[in-house]
């Protein structure tokens, strides 16, 4: 038998038949199906002292056997019943009956001896069992039967957990030594876990709770082992791809920027200037990830990259997830590089660049010319979409790619934009919200990470309330703080979850998703209740508000719309923006200091965290006031307490990940396809993870083909099959 060998010439077509509708095909998969919990078994009783509604386990003889049909089931199945009474060295005596179960007539001759675990039953005066449990009473394993644990395994309809366990044990006795463990000698001694073929018992036939956790511990091992090896092996591919280094220049644009920078560069902007000046110098390409706090400071830093790509004669693609916060990011860089951006304009600085934008749905004659600039090189900065990624979008050197907000985009398309430099840009990847360190080393686990701990001193932290819709008078007091800030010249920010009465609801992630919905009109139910969609909401606070301006924001608004109210409200024109998630990413107007959330429970707490991350921005303290109607103690409710007990994103996003199945960390659940990580929990196994990457970075970079492990290099292939591969291209 090898991990290979098919269940059907193991077991047979029927059962492997059976066995094919969990998915498991070979003898590894079926001793990889491992059991989803354990019960225990009984104490080993005397027969004479069993009480009913006892779980017991008896050793008897069997004294007799009579196997009889019984009627057919409607469906014209046949139907057995096995009878048996079996007595101990004692007098006792017990009656036991098995359904359906033909096999068993066979092993549970008169004569025979066995042990029998089961629930003591009163039946007809007499106390029997019923479907015990049976284990040969000369099998090696019989003493640690009674008392011990039975597994439970997922299971089907067709296949029983219970038959499940006998093709299992079938397969456990059939395994030889030298079964491949795809684990290396070396680092299961240091790590001190279990052989292959020790685990695969200890998790199918365990003797006490020690043994499972001592097979489990392998096996979350071994899985976290066997990802990491192949991250290891992609950032080992990345280094050996060839790059243009792009060197800092002194006197270049770089420091002409820094010498007009309002503000001091924090120390972690510092440090990672210097992380990824380091990065973008040498000849192979950068892969890394910047993620930090909301506001703490990422746009600053990624156009400092640019700059630097600039100055050594590069240009820079900067791909944002919608249009807005693309035209957001042209502006914002575009005013801070002041007369920096008007390279080759009368009256701008000599060593100025250009800043371009290119978007889907930018009229013809401007796109043009943005075209061209990207194509002749006069463009340092092209700011864009998805539509950068369009074949005819050519560069004249593309030396960086920055992506921003790395959750909307795939592999795919970064490797697209890759596909457009002369040699592979260095890439730098920029997360909205913060992922636990964990997280990122096992989704992004292919690129280098630096992360930005602390926030531009000074600026005073973001207070979040819940407002319960059971408390009119706090709803009441929330929109006069609106008013009151209005009137100190700030700016407020309404957040809805829909646009439109009925319409489809934001999906928690989409930003342009979020409006994709019908605008139906109001029905019965939402009539009751206070309004919560923009279109709804608009009226409402323009009544509240006559003498302030307030507009709607939301992805399906024409783009020069958008633009328009983005600019005004930036300016001051427009106080109140009624919007919906589309203003979650990126936007940054330092002015906004309140934001209400409408019918917040509609949204997850990294969201949450998101979105307040909008106000506050400035020298002025931020407030987020979130509307509810989930009552005191509910689970929702419980999400946004948490997300107003702490603006520790970190934190809240380890919250938000605990509370969604792995499948879901890794992005399985988004490509329909089931993670292969049976073992392993991403937030809870941190250690785990950190300690199999770095064993396996040291494998890889000693033996980057495995060709000494082929066993691992087996398993890697199987990661890396087509369909279980799913998350890690998701990565
Ligand atoms: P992020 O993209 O990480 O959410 P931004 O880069 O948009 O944050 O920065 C948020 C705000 O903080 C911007 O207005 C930016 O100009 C400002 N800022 C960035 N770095 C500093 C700093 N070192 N000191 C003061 N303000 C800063
Ligand atoms: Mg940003």
């Amino acid at each position: 038998m090898q991990p290979r060998t098919p269940l059907r010439r193991l077991l047979g077509p029927a059962a492997a038949t059976k066995l094919a509708a969990l998915g498991l095909q070979t003898a590894d998969d079926l001793l990889r199906h491992y059991p989803r919990r354990y019960v225990e078994r009984g104490e080993l009783t005397d027969l004479t002292e069993l009480r009913p509604g006892e779980h017991v386990t008896v050793r008897a003889k069997v004294l007799r056997a009579r196997e009889r049909e019984l009627r057919r089931t409607p469906r014209g199945k046949r139907r057995h019943l096995l009878q048996i009474e079996v007595g101990d060295s004692a007098t006792g005596r017990l009656a036991m009956s098995f359904f359906n179960q033909h096999w068993l007539v066979k092993r549970l001759r008169p004569g025979t001896e066995a042990f029998f675990a089961g629930k003591v039953e009163r039946f007809n005066q007499a106390l029997q069992l019923t479907n015990p449990e049976v284990e040969d009473a000369d099998d090696e394993d019989a003493d640690a039967f009674a008392g011990g644990l039975r597994p439970l395994y997922p299971a089907t309809k067709d296949m029983s957990s219970k038959r499940i366990g006998t093709a299992v044990r079938i397969l456990l006795d059939t395994v030889p030594p030298e079964w491949p463990d795809p684990l290396p000698l070396q680092v299961r001694r240091s790590e001190r876990l279990a052989p292959l073929t020790e685990a695969l018992r200890l998790i199918h036939r365990p003797e006490s709770w020690a043994d499972v956790a001592r097979a489990r511990e392998r096996f979350r091992y071994e899985e976290a082992f066997v990802l990491q090896t192949v991250l290891a092996q992609r950032r080992q591919a990345a280094r050996a791809l060839p790059a243009t280094p792009r060197r800092a220049v002194a006197g270049g644009l770089l420091d002409a920027f820094d010498a007009r920078l309002p503000f001091e560069l924090t120390e972690g902007q510092r440090r990672i200037g210097g992380e990824i000046g380091a990065d973008l110098a040498a000849t192979h390409p950068m892969h890394r990830l910047l993620q930090g706090e909301v506001g703490s400071g990422k746009t600053v830093v990624a156009l400092r990259a640019m700059l630097t790509v600039v100055d050594a004669g590069g240009q820079c693609a900067l791909l944002a997830p919608t249009e807005v916060l693309a035209q957001q990011h042209l502006r914002s860089i575009t005013a801070m590089l002041g007369p920096l951006a008007e390279g080759g304009l009368l009256g701008g600085d000599e060593r100025g660049t250009r800043v371009v934008l290119l978007t889907g749905s930018q009229p013809a004659a401007p796109r043009r010319e943005a075209l061209l600039a990207a194509a002749n090189g006069e463009a340092g900065v092209v700011v864009g979409t998805h539509a950068l990624l369009q074949e005819h979008v050519d560069f004249r050197d593309l030396g960086l790619v920055v992506v921003d907000e790395q959750h909307r985009f795939g592999v795919e398309q970064r490797d697209a934009l890759r596909a457009k430099g002369n040699a592979p840009p260095h890439v730098l990847v920029m997360t909205a919200t913060p992922i636990p360190r964990t997280v990122a080393i096992t989704v992004f686990g292919d690129l280098d990470v630096s992360t930005l701990e602390e926030l531009p001193g000074g600026r005073p932290p973001i207070t979040t309330h819940v407002v319960p819709a059971a408390r009119p008078a706090w709803v009441e007091r929330t929109w006069a703080r609106v008013a009151e800030e209005a009137a100190a010249g700030h700016r407020a920010y309404v957040v809805c979850p829909r646009i439109g009465y009925g319409g489809d609801t934001d999906d928690g992630d989409g930003v342009d998703t979020a409006d994709g919905g019908p605008i139906d009109s109001p029905d019965a139910a939402n009539a009751r209740r206070p309004p919560t969609a923009v279109l709804d909401v608009l009226p409402e606070v323009r009544g509240r508000f006559p003498g302030l301006v307030v507009e709607p924001m939301y992805g399906r608004m024409p783009s020069e719309d958008k633009d328009d109210v983005m600019r005004r409200f930036a300016a001051g024109g427009v106080q109140v923006l009624v919007a919906t998630t589309v203003i979650e990413v990126g936007v940054d107007v330092p002015e906004a200091t309140v934001m209400v959330v409408t019918d917040a429970d509609r949204f997850g707490i990294s969201q949450l965290h998101q979105l307040r991350g909008r106000v506050g921005r400035g020298s002025s303290a931020g407030l987020c006031l979130l509307f509810s109607e989930a009552p005191d103690g509910s689970p929702a409710r419980a999400r946004l307490d948490a997300v107003a007990a702490t603006v520790d994103g970190f934190e809240l996003s380890r919250l938000d990940l605990e509370q969604r199945r792995e499948g879901d960390v890794l992005g399985a659940a988004q490509s329909g396809r089931r993670s292969s990580l049976r073992s392993l929990a991403v937030v809870r196994d941190e250690a785990v993870i950190r300690a199999a990457r770095d064993a396996a970075s040291e494998l890889v970079e000693a033996d980057p083909q495995l060709r000494a492990e082929p066993d691992l290099a087996a398993a890697v292939a199987d990661l890396l099959d087509a369909d279980r591969a799913g998350y890690l291209e998701k990565a």
